[in-house]
């Protein structure tokens, strides 16, 4: 079957690759001039399973409201008079409920055990390198009160198989050395010994790259326009290239598009929940290697992941509603500089850094869209939210099997 994928992100990318070992002859569009350029481009970079509870969760309202207006808060709604993001705020809010955090949470958890298994398999089977480390997640409490309650997350976890334990401060240490010269006091932390880290715009490059040679066909500077239905079927991509429209048809068609998915579903009458959720990172050169982290780090309190890449380290975090404003907030990054100094104070130069923003796909729920639309020939894998590249693999070889009319290995509540 022809299947046509519209966007090159860690998504899409992963979409096409087990679309074409399925069997498929497969096109990717993207109006980038390579893959993985836009929210796949400077993530956290975790492959984080152990994080798999949402940001809507019954904690969530209260710090919301203490956080408002204050331009360091680790999740800030800027409210615009935009009809979208109030249904998506509304939504949230109801995803917020004890019930429907604990049924997401399971969902999402799934996925992404199913996923970090995926994603192992194919590194075992391409030797694909992509600044990848298998040395955990520590995720690291400054607050007491918090670092007790999440002895209920780590028991749900270990029920679940995952290999997650509470550390004490000694035993923080001696997990990630470079933690005893922090600032803040560490109370705690849980360690997921089977989280995973890595670039997830190395990774789409050269899964892109790999792919290509499985027979895959990349179609660069290709801006999707809309999508062209006939009775239950869609029967064309208008898209602009090289100034010109042309319509581009297939079998089938994936919309793999992230925030930008409701602007091509929505006018023949797929509503989806997907919002930009804005957060950034900075990147910069390690300076000394005994002083930056080897281990992946999530600082719980401040909501920053700091991942080593190679010789890099990234620094990521924050949340802000702010609708498709991609720009960059000096404040909001050096914030997020300021809090990782205080934790790893020699690790980089903290005034030379690369700053880069972007727009995580989210729904209210955090749980992606994923399976066939109303349309017989139609299918989603986007809303991958703050877990997009945890979720590729499980997410493309879940979509491949469904476009395939197969049933995937894992459950989940697929459309
Ligand atoms: C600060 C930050 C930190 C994060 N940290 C992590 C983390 O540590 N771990 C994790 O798992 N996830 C993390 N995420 C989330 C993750 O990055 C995203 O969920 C993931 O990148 C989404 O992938 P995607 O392929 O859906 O989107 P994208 O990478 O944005 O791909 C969508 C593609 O669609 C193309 N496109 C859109 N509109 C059009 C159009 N009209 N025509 C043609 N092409 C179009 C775009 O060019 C783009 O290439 C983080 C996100 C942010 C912002």
């Amino acid at each position: 079957m022809k299947v046509l994928v519209l966007g090159a992100g860690v998504v899409g990318v992963t979409s096409a690759w087990y679309l074409a070992k399925a069997g498929h002859e497969v096109t990717v569009i993207d109006r980038e001039s390579a893959a993985g350029l836009e929210t796949s481009f400077a993530n956290g970079g975790q492959i984080s399973v152990s994080q798999a509870e949402p940001w809507a969760n019954p904690g969530a309202p209260a710090k919301i409201i203490k956080w408002l207006g204050r331009e360091d808060a680790p999740l800030l709604f800027r409210m615009r008079a935009d009809l979208r993001q109030w249904s998506w705020g509304l939504r949230f809010l109801f995803e917020c409920l004890p019930w429907r955090t604990r049924a997401n949470t399971l969902n999402v958890l799934r996925l992404a055990i199913y996923s970090r298994a995926r994603l192992q398999a194919l590194r075992g089977d391409t030797g694909i390198e992509y600044d990848h480390l298998s040395n955990g997640i520590l995720q690291i409490h400054t607050d007491q009160k918090e670092f007790e309650s999440s002895r209920a997350r780590v028991q749900m976890l270990l029920s679940h198989g995952l290999a997650v334990s509470v550390r004490s401060p000694a035993e923080v240490i001696r997990i990630e050395p470079a933690l005893r010269d922090s600032q803040v006091r560490i109370v705690g932390a849980t360690y997921a010994a089977d989280d995973e880290s890595g670039d997830a715009h190395l990774f789409s490059e050269r899964l892109a790259e790999l792919a290509t040679k499985e027979g895959v066909s990349f179609g660069y500077d290709v801006e999707v326009e809309g999508l062209l239905k006939e009775g239950d079927a869609i029967s064309g991509v208008a898209v602009r290239a090289g100034g010109r429209r042309h319509v581009l048809s297939a079998d089938a068609y994936l919309v793999s598009m992230a925030s930008y998915s409701p602007f091509v579903l929505a006018p023949v009458g797929v509503n989806v929940p997907v919002y930009p959720v804005k957060g950034y990172s900075i990147t910069a050169p390690v300076k000394q290697a005994a002083a930056a982290p080897s281990v992946c780090i999530t600082d719980e309190n401040g909501k920053i992941a700091m991942t080593r890449l190679g010789d890099r380290l990234r620094m990521a975090g924050t949340a802000e509603l702010a609708s498709y404003d991609a720009s960059i907030s000096e404040a909001r990054c050096a914030g997020i500089a300021n809090r990782v100094r205080q934790i790893f104070p020699d690790a980089v130069d903290y005034t030379n850094v690369k700053k880069w923003a972007g727009l995580r796909p989210a729904t209210p729920s955090n749980v992606p869209l994923i399976g066939r639309t109303h349309y017989s020939n139609l299918y989603l894998n986007t809303g991958h939210g703050t877990l997009g590249w945890t979720l590729a693999c499980g997410s493309g070889a879940a979509i491949a099997d469904l476009v395939s009319q197969r049933s995937p290995e894992v459950e989940f509540p697929f459309l």
